[in-house]
């Protein structure tokens, strides 16, 4: 299946999971491996799970200065933004959400220079785009601190040029699912501590 339809097939998951939200108590494999970090991809929705832990990802933006973006149109309506895009000076660090692993350096069409990084747990990916660089000695399979360097922001991919951003994305992931796989849950509440 292409890259675009696992997105598809994924929003389309998102789209039943936020029906079933509500009463979703569970899912499989939600808890992560570690069990403790990441509880249910409702708390994790609700922004209670990592609320208060997560570093937010570009040096010197406050919690007040985050905008939720979430499910905003893109693409001329063909997609939906699931993702927080945090405005900045093109170079300013990108920083590590969490503790956790590099788990793939990706180049797309769109999110241009990316990070996957998996959360210490397991349980989480964290999705970088639009970088203008990575971090000089970053590699896949790295440990990597939250607040840690690693990248800068900038504008590759389909973001435009003249505002440059972090595109971040989080994603619960079940157990044996690949980085690119995952479910999208809204950064926004998670960071801006709501
Ligand atoms: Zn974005």
């Amino acid at each position: 299946m292409s890259r675009f339809g696992l997105i598809v097939a994924g929003l389309l998951a998102l789209l039943l999971i936020g029906f079933a939200s509500i009463v979703r108590v569970t899912g499989p494999g939600w808890s992560g491996a570690g069990g403790g970090g990441v509880a249910t991809g409702t708390t994790i929705g609700k922004g209670t799970s990592y609320a208060g832990t997560l570093v937010i990802p570009v040096q010197g933006v406050s919690t007040a200065a985050l905008h939720d973006d979430w499910a905003e149109p893109r693409g001329d309506g063909t997609r939906v933004h699931h993702a927080i895009d945090i405005m900045a000076a093109r170079g300013t660090p990108v920083l590590a959400a969490a503790d956790g692993r590099i788990e793939k350096l990706f180049q797309s069409r769109l999110g241009g220079t990316t990070i996957y990084q998996r959360s210490a747990d397991g349980g989480t990916v964290f999705y970088y785009a639009h970088l203008d660089h990575y971090a000089p000695t970053l590699v896949e399979g790295q440990a990597v601190k939250a607040g840690q360097e690693i990248a800068a922001v900038g504008s590759t991919g389909d973001a435009d040029a003249g505002a440059p951003h972090l595109h971040f994305e989080i994603h619960a992931m079940a157990p044996g699912e690949r980085w690119w796989q995952g479910t999208e849950v809204n950064p926004y509440p998670v960071l801006a501590r709501k």
